[in-house]
């Protein structure tokens, strides 16, 4: 429910952002400039910019002493913080925590990433993070007290919008948490809302860097990376699927990634294609990713005469015309064009993007997909729907929870949000 605080919150964000694009676009104001090219009463600019230099979002310089100034004074100018606006993405994968940093002009300044042993818990992913993020930060010298936010990409159904937890930043610093009120609406500044089982991951790293921290599903990051930066940038609407020991997807409509009602929009990887199949992790049976996943794909390899260490000597042996290999890939691909076609029928994209290690295989991949969104994906209809390969790689994740910041994060300040063209 809205309440005259949240539209008064909302307008005061309005104008922060008004304040923030004039000064993204001319450099250096003074007040008085800032005031005739924002339209806003001079009362309410002097408020909005002292609570901005507050935040550190902006500071002030005066005029080079060359300006002429009629009364002696000489201007004071207002300009954003060069030093403000570092934004830190994690991706904490099975067996690999990746990580993506950007500046505040929104360019990815550094990526590095650490393997984890197999079955390493949540709290041991925080710490290998925070280890990996130290690390880069000493040899880089990427400076983390300019850090505003981190982005955290997770493993499985993650919802960022069932109010589970609220941790807010100097609350988050001491480990004191507050569950939300459900009537309270929109997180506050520095919060972040997490499911309970993911707690004492995100506590660790927002207490180790004490920044807000936002969380989402690590698939749906890399969609929304692709969106962002990469070969979906010129749609609204896409369907993503990242093919790779699991299978994960991540969907947009409208420009905005649809997370569903319960944190589980776009996991394409446990449709059924087999109720009676084998049973899932997920808890069901005959999952797609039981089907195409990598080690059933190496499993299936291996039957075939053909036994591979991992899923790179997979993608290398179908790149060198394996026929068993190619063949078993290529029936893969065909059971993830089934289950894509029906995505397509419901969601009508204009974009089809593959992800993952497997879309590495271009058409040998790409082809069977194509064929099934064509044959059963309203044939008749005159659409126009491209099938691509993702243009992110393996730091896609990582560089979507920095997107889901620009892009989803309330109390983010506009300067740190892309420009809108
Ligand atoms: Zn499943």
């Amino acid at each position: 429910m809205s309440t005259p605080t949240d539209a008064l919150q909302r307008l005061r964000r309005v104008h922060e952002d008004a304040v923030l694009s004039a000064l993204r676009s001319a450099g250096a104001l003074s007040r008085a400039q800032l005031t005739e090219r924002t339209g806003l009463s001079r009362t309410t600019l002097f408020a909005i910019v002292s609570d901005l230099m507050e935040r550190g979002a902006v500071i002030e310089t005066e005029a080079a002493p060359a300006e002429p100034r009629g009364r002696g004074r000489p201007a004071t100018l207002v300009s954003l913080n060069p030093a403000a606006g570092l934004l830190l993405g994690l991706d904490l994968g099975r067996g690999r925590v990746r990580l993506a940093v950007a500046n505040a002009a929104h360019q990815v300044v550094a990526t590095a990433s650490a393997g984890l042993p197999e079955g390493t818990g949540p709290l041991e992913q925080a710490e290998a993070a925070v280890r990996l993020v130290r690390e880069v930060a000493a040899e880089r010298g990427v400076g983390l007290g300019a850090l505003e936010a981190v982005g955290l990409g997770l493993v499985g159904v993650v919802d960022e919008h069932v109010p589970a937890v609220t941790l807010t930043g100097p609350g988050a610093a001491t480990g004191r948490t507050t569950p939300a009120s459900p009537a309270s609406g929109e997180p506050g500044p520095g919060a972040a809302r997490v499911p309970a089982r993911y707690l004492p991951l995100v506590l660790r790293v927002a207490e180790e860097f004490g920044v807000r921290v936002a969380v989402d599903n690590n698939a749906r990051l890399a969609a929304l990376a692709e969106a962002t930066w990469g070969v979906a940038r010129p749609v609204r609407d896409m369907v993503y699927v990242r093919w790779s020991v699991g299978v994960g997807g991540g969907f947009l409509s409208g420009g905005r990634l649809l997370r569903g009602a319960h944190g589980a929009g776009g996991e394409l990887g446990h449709v059924s294609l087999d109720p009676a199949g084998p049973p899932c992790h997920c808890g069901g049976r005959g999952c797609l990713e039981g089907r195409i996943g990598g080690q059933r794909l190496l499993d299936a390899c291996a039957a075939r005469g053909v036994p591979l260490a991992n899923l790179d000597a997979l993608v290398t042996a179908a790149q060198d015309r394996v026929p068993a290999v190619c063949a078993v890939v290529a029936e893969a691909a065909a059971d993830l064009g089934r289950v894509l076609a029906g995505t397509v029928t419901q969601l009508d994209p204009a974009l089809v993007v593959v992800g993952g290690e497997l879309a590495a295989l271009g058409s040998l991949v790409l082809d069977p997909i194509r064929d099934a969104i064509s044959g059963q994906a309203l044939p008749r209809s005159p659409r126009q729907i491209e099938v691509t390969q993702a243009d992110l790689g393996v730091n896609a994740s990582a560089m979507g929870a920095i997107a889901l910041l620009l892009h989803e994060e309330p109390s983010i300040p506009a300067h740190l949000r892309p420009a809108i063209p």
